[in-house]
């Protein structure tokens, strides 16, 4: 084969130990003056270049790294900065202006962040509306001077695509996207130009939505879009980047006036595939092949992406073919070189984005690497034929059922005979404040330093305070307080089998915040009971129910890296069986009402939304499984934190679990909107106020609430509970909530709903 090119997409912020958290943060508490922040940021960003141009990475992109994020960074480099922090109409926007829109300022709310695509990283959303777009400053030109001075790289700058860009901003009715794109195409005409003058040879323009579903209409935006940005710097040569899924329409976005189009050949690969050897690939443009998986956390089979690679070359030369990730490596961790404590035959089958360059650099030598080669083969060999692997799955999963015996309805009546709740019964979701003291104590004990009796005493203690608060408050249902976790999947994967915990595997959410998800690389199986002794111990406390509180198995999938050697559907079917073995233990241990949260069902949907139902399906059977193995009498609840709820009514429904409770205050009524047409006949309760902020709202308020849901939910089913777990709350104020909450419940029960439940 010809020489190919190497290239990467995007690398992660965060520093090896998160030096880029760290910085951040010093600087938001006043311990760090911008200049020392500003000096640090340089010195990271250039350490990461470095590190890639090393590995022996040809194309290195710049202008990746961001301050919090990069759509913040577009926008704020737009111009388009909302009003509500201040006007600035010319010059630059100051550090201080970027940092309140992402995080809000006393004075003025923070721009909304969301999802971006279906990752765990969230973006800041762009305003677009009354404020006229400029161009601030050039931040990939920047970006692509720093790294030729400092270093002598010759970088690729990313930019976010127009398309993309505009999609995903907010503030103007979708019939002015035209109005806004041509606002912005002169922008970006000028941002390229310098490029161009400056020298840059290629420029990466990210445009993701082109891979999600996209209209005619769309489409010839796109192609007048890029005839113009193609025109504007004609030396300069664009590569359109598509990623996360197949691109939507493959020929026509492979015929657009760019030099170069980078597509996934991971997610969505078949697809891609099957479209490549279809319409062929134009002769005049570079193919970006996103062969290594820039989401996940294992080692590529190298042999199978010599095939690939093999099976493009047949219709793409390999002088026109760029070896890269799927997409950017935001998404995964640093390096697995810090990994000491790991199993050897888990590390060597890790990759993590150090060595997923140098995946890429085998790969693109792949002549003079056959060694190389070999030892991959074998190290994913040894996992796969592990201990660890292949045993468990089918024999436990045969025995459970996946549906139970008595329909809701009929359910429901035995269940009201048991517990004799009064009406719109008063519960909480599961956490009460994980308090300073709290947080010491469980790190104490981890570290060894709090033996365990002790330890488990402390717990006891906190569970005998919240027993009685709860029932002082006058709460029908109560809880243990999950003072022993830290966190709700970490705290069930190191009690399971299957798992194992990174020591710096850490991948940003949201501005600093970084989430270290659990690695699934075994069968996952129920090894000992895990919430039975605090449970019960609760129980033991009092005669009012508290609810056993578990996480559901299609939360602790989402929120984990997961093997990709199994479906994840057959990943999930393990955990709901371990979890429906603890379901049998709490109720054996006479804990009958069992929470089983799911606040990450919905982050699990696919991209497009003709996949949504397969998805759902299998969601649905993995929490089913997990549940229907109880009693009659005994009440499966379950917990999500999302208010858009209409579109997967019928799943929820679905679920089977006799009561759920659910987010509704931060969507301003519009959930309580859609139950006027979406029917939901099983146990909900509605959160009555809103857990994000220690504002204590009072009495009329959260009577407010409950009536407005009343009017559209009945009574007899309706359960009263705040939005979502007061882990992050303080006691006083959670405490005066929760009176107020129940003095609300009580009140109403007295005017408007005189029968009772039985
Ligand atoms: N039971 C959990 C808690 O109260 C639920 C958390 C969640 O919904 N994310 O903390
Ligand atoms: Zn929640």
């Amino acid at each position: 084969m010809e020489r190919l090119k190497s290239s990467n997409l995007g690398y992660p912020r965060l520093g090896e130990k998160r030096e880029w958290k760290k910085a951040l943060e010093g600087f938001w508490a006043g311990r760090l003056e911008e200049e020392e922040l500003q000096k640090e940021m340089k010195q990271l960003r250039l350490s990461f270049l470095k590190k890639q141009k090393e590995k022996g990475i040809d194309m290195i992109p710049v202008g990746d790294f961001s301050y919090y994020d990069h759509i913040l960074d577009t926008a704020v480099m737009f111009g388009l900065v909302p009003e509500r922090f201040g006007v600035h109409k010319e010059g630059s926007i100051s550090l201080d202006t970027y940092f309140a829109m992402a995080r809000g300022t006393k004075d003025a709310p923070a721009c909304e962040m969301t999802k971006w695509f279906n990752t765990n990283y969230h973006y800041i959303v762009p305003e677009i509306g009354r404020v006229e777009p400029r161009l601030t400053e050039n931040y990939p030109l920047q970006a692509y001077k720093e790294a030729k001075n400092e270093l002598g790289i010759e970088g690729k700058p990313v930019l976010i695509g127009p398309l993309t860009f505009l999609k995903l901003s907010k503030g103007f009715a979708p019939e002015e996207f035209e109005v806004h794109l041509e606002k912005l195409l002169p922008l970006y005409e000028q941002v390229l130009k310098e490029l161009e003058e400056a020298g840059a040879e290629w420029v990466q323009i990210d445009e993701p939505v082109l891979s999600v579903s996209i209209t005619e209409k769309d489409i010839s935006m796109v192609k007048a879009a890029y005839q113009r940005l193609n025109d504007a710097a004609p030396q300069l040569s664009l590569f359109l980047q598509t990623y996360f899924e197949a691109a939507a329409r493959f020929d026509e976005i492979t015929r657009l006036p760019v030099a170069g189009i980078g597509l996934d050949f991971v997610h969505g690969a078949e697809q891609n595939i099957k479209a490549l050897q279809e319409c062929g690939f134009p002769e005049d443009k570079v193919l970006g092949a996103g062969i290594v998986d820039g989401r996940n956390i294992w080692r590529s089979d190298l042999k199978q992406k010599r095939a690939l690679l093999t099976l493009i070359s047949n219709i793409v030369p390999p002088e026109r073919t760029v070896v890269q990730p799927s997409c950017s490596l935001l998404h995964v961790p640093v390096t697995t070189e810090l990994e000491t404590e790991l199993p050897a035959i888990l590390k060597d089958a890790l990759a993590f984005a150090d060595e997923k360059l140098t995946e890429i650099t085998i790969l693109r030598d792949l002549d003079h690497n056959t060694e190389a080669i070999e030892k991959n083969t074998n190290d994913l060999q040894a996992l796969a034929q592990s201990d660890e692997r292949g045993r468990a799955s089918n024999s436990e999963l045969s025995g459970l059922r996946s549906r139970r015996p008595l329909p809701f309805q009929e359910r429901r009546v035995l269940q009201e005979q048991k517990w004799k709740l009064p009406a719109l019964p008063t519960t909480t979701i599961g956490s009460f404040p994980q308090t300073k003291e709290v947080r010491v104590q469980r790190q104490k004990f981890r570290k060894g330093e709090l033996p365990e009796q002790e330890y488990r005493t402390f717990i006891e203690e906190k569970m005998k305070e919240w027993v009685a608060i709860q029932e002082e408050i006058g709460l029908d249902v109560l809880v243990h307080g999950e003072f022993e976790r830290n966190d709700m999947v970490e705290f069930f994967g190191q009690k399971l089998k299957g798992f194992a915990f990174t020591a710096f595997g850490w991948v940003q959410s949201y501005g600093s915040r970084c989430v270290k998800p659990p690695v699934i690389y075994g069968d996952v199986a129920f090894d000992k009971p895990m919430t039975v002794e605090e449970t019960r111990f609760a129980q033991s406390l009092t005669d009012k129910p508290v609810k056993g509180m578990l996480t559901g198995p299609v939360t602790i999938l989402n929120w984990s890296f997961v093997r990709d050697d199994l479906p994840a559907k057959d990943v999930c079917n393990q955990i709901a069986a371990a979890i429906s073995t603890e379901v049998k233990a709490l109720e054996d241990a006479g804990i009958e009402m069992i929470q089983v949260d799911e606040p990450a069902l919905r982050e699990g949907l696919p991209l497009k939304k003709e996949d949504w139902q397969d998805y759902l399906d299998w969601a649905v059977h993995a929490f089913r499984l997990a549940t229907s193995q109880v009693k009659d009498t005994t009440q499966i609840h379950t917990h999500m934190c999302y208010s858009e709820f209409q579109d997967m009514i019928e799943s929820i429904r679905a679920l089977d679990a006799d009561v759920i409770s659910i987010e509704t205050s931060r969507s301003h009524g519009e959930l309580i909107e859609a139950f006027e047409t979406a029917v939901y006949d099983k146990g909900i309760g509605l959160g009555v106020y809103d857990i994000h902020s220690p504002r204590v709202p009072p009495v009329g308020e959260m009577k407010e609430m409950i009536e407005r849901a009343l009017q559209v939910l009945p009574s007899s089913l309706f359960w009263i509970n705040p939005d979502c777990g007061l882990k992050t709350r303080k006691d006083p104020e959670t405490i005066e909530a929760l009176k107020n909450m129940v003095t609300a419940a009580k009140e109403i029960r007295e005017t408007k709903v005189p029968v009772q439940q039985t």
